[in-house]
Formats: structure tokens, sequence, C-alpha cells
């Protein structure tokens, strides 16, 4: 059996399975989540029979580090390969005050936006709750820099991965320690998901992919969108927001010609009226043969007035890792063309 992604309860009946106090579970969950420990060799105050019986009978699967890139303003970029040989990317984003870790809930995506480098490979399949976790410690121990943040949003679609996805955000805050709080899901907005999650009243962050302010032009560049009107999203996210007491936070990708005019910024702001919200901005990172561009920093510094005007709060992601094609799927993607 796999031991890593498993929680404190599967940990807890497997130890008693054989034969053993439960009270062990807590400490092979702490040699797994916060020490990481690689083999039960390592697991030294387990009993000696219980770590031969371990040995026999479950395995711990880590990912490995196959390639790296390193920005000048410190984000490093990951590929990791798993335990079957797919590969998944996960970005390290050192601040002076925190440091996150990107990760991806999918290998590949359902979702087929028209401007993402991940799109392309469509699902190849979910990840497991041991493989997200896996890709923060795996980060975590490899700089030496202690996670505080973890935001879904590296490949793939967390909300159409749900047991697994909610499986890791409970292993990271549980056995890893990091406050609720300080985890964002991002989602192309899944509505029915939406709505579970708020019944949930978990405290983690809620980020979603808006895009756009219209039906027509959101379904043009997410096309999974188009089974969740706009209405019945922002109702749901409504509710969240009143529910959960959390500003939800909505990312608009800034492209070139195609949404970033002051007419739409307008639009937007109507949209999001009364809610709990901040809109996040963020300029788009050139993929190599999508017809995108992003727009230049004028365009970018009008839409954010028009939105102030408005009343709603903005912020603007930093430019961070652009230079290492920080945007989701094009380390995978670069690696896959070499
Ligand atoms: N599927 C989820 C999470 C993964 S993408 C979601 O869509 O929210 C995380 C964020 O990166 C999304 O807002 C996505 O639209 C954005 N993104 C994807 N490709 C990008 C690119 N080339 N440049 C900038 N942002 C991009």
């Amino acid at each position: 059996m796999e031991l890593f992604g498993r929680n404190r309860a599967e940990l807890e009946s497997f130890c008693k399975q054989l034969g053993h106090s439960s009270f062990r579970s807590k400490q092979i969950a702490d040699w797994l989540y916060k020490r990481g420990a690689r083999d039960f060799s390592e697991m030294t105050n387990l009993p000696g029979a219980l770590r031969e019986e371990l040995a026999e009978s479950s395995s711990i699967t880590r990912a490995e580090i196959v390639k790296q890139s390193k920005s000048p303003d410190g984000t490093v970029k990951y590929l990791l390969k798993l335990g079957d040989g797919e590969t998944v990317e996960t970005v390290l984003l050192p601040y002076p005050d925190r440091v996150s870790v990107c990760v991806s809930s999918q290998i590949g995506c359902s979702a087929g936006c028209t401007f993402c480098a991940t799109a392309e490979s469509g699902l190849v399949r979910n990840l497991t709750a041991g493989e997200i976790v896996d890709q923060v410690l795996t980060l975590q121990e490899h700089s030496g820099k202690r996670v505080t943040h973890v935001v879904f949003m590296g490949m793939g679609e967390p909300l159409m991965n749900m047991p697994n996805v909610l499986k890791a955000i409970h292993l990271l805050n549980e056995e890893v320690g990091i406050a609720m709080r300080r985890l964002t899901i991002s989602t192309v907005g899944i509505t029915p998901a939406i709505g579970k999650l708020a019944e949930m009243d978990l405290q983690l962050t809620l980020a979603i992919s808006l895009h756009a302010p219209d039906d027509a032009l959101r379904q043009k560049l997410i096309p999974l969108a188009s089974k969740f009107p706009l209405r019945d999203l922002i109702q749901a996210c409504r509710n969240y927001a009143d529910r959960t007491k959390r500003r939800i936070t909505f990312e608009y990708l800034l492209i070139a010609g195609t949404n970033d005019s002051p007419t739409q910024a307008v639009k937007l702001a109507k949209l999001l009226k009364g809610i709990l919200c901040h809109v996040n901005l963020i300029p788009y990172n050139e993929v190599h043969g999508k017809p995108y561009a992003r727009p230049s920093r004028k365009v970018v510094a009008a839409f954010k007035e028009v939105l102030e005007r408005e009343g709603v709060e903005v912020t603007q992601r930093m430019e961070r890792g652009h230079s290492i094609s920080g945007a989701c799927g094009q380390l995978r993607r670069s690696e896959r063309l070499a």
C-alpha cells in the first residue's frame, strides 16, 4: 500500500490492522509530512517489528526533480517526475515575507482554455492527494525554505479533481501545518463545486479565473465555461463570500485587444458589484503558437484605473517568473517539445 498521501484516519486503521497501537499513526504522519522520511528505516521511534512490517507491506513514493529553471527575481520552476513517470510543474515563489508554492492538481487539463499552454495535452489524469502534497514538500526540502502559502494555480483544474484536492488541502493544513487561509484554490468556475465548497465552510481562499465580463467572450477563452454561465457562477460566488466571510479573488488575464478595453472594465465592475472580492489583474504571458499578446503597460494601467474609479479593489500580479515561462504548462510543454 502507498502510504504517502494517507490521512491520519487511514494510517490509524492501517496500524490497527497490523496489530499495532493507533498512536503510531501520529509518528508515521510526522515522518511522512514533517520530516520527509523516504524510507521506513528512518522512522527510528517505531518498534523494529512495525518498521519491518511497513517495509514489507507498503511504500513511500516521492517525486524526483527532473529539471529546474531559476528566474533572476528568485522564482524557481521545477519539473517533477512522479511514480508512474508522468511529469508535473511546480513553482517556488520566495518573497521577503512569505514563501509560496504553486502546485498542479492534474496532469494536463480538460478546461481547454484557448490561451493556455496546458490545454493542448487535454486531461491525462488526476493527481492524487499524495502527489499534490509531495510537490510542496519536495520544493520545501530542496530550497531549504519553509513554505507558508500554497496556490493551486499550476497545471489542471482543481475543482475537477475535488476529492484529491480536498484531501491534499486537509493534509497541508493538519499535517504540514499551513493555515487554511494561506491555501488558495484557483478555478475556471465549476459552479456546483463552488456551492459544495461553500457548504464545507473552510477558511481557504477561493480565486476565480474570470478573464471576461460576458458569457460570449468568456466561453471563447474558456470552452469549459459554456457549461457554467456567468449569472449562476456569480451567484455562487456571492453565496460563498456571504457564507464563509472570505474575500473572493477574481483573476482577470489581460490579453491585448481581446478583453482589455475600458468598456470591458466598466462591465466587469458592474458584474462584481456588491460582492466581497478583489480583482487580480494578470498581464498575459505569451505562449508560443497562441494568437494572443500581452497588452502594453499603458493599457493595463488604464484598465486598472477604470476598475478603481468604479469602486473595485484591484491588485496586479507581480511580474514574476516571466523570463522562465512562468505561465501554466509552459515548462512541461518545452520539455516535451525538446
Ligand atoms: N485551472 C485553474 C488553475 C490553473 S491556471 C484556473 O484556471 O484558475 C492558474 C491561472 O493562470 C489562471 O488564472 C489561468 O488563467 C492563468 N494562466 C494560464 N495561462 C496563462 C498565461 N499564458 N499567462 C498568464 N496567466 C495564465
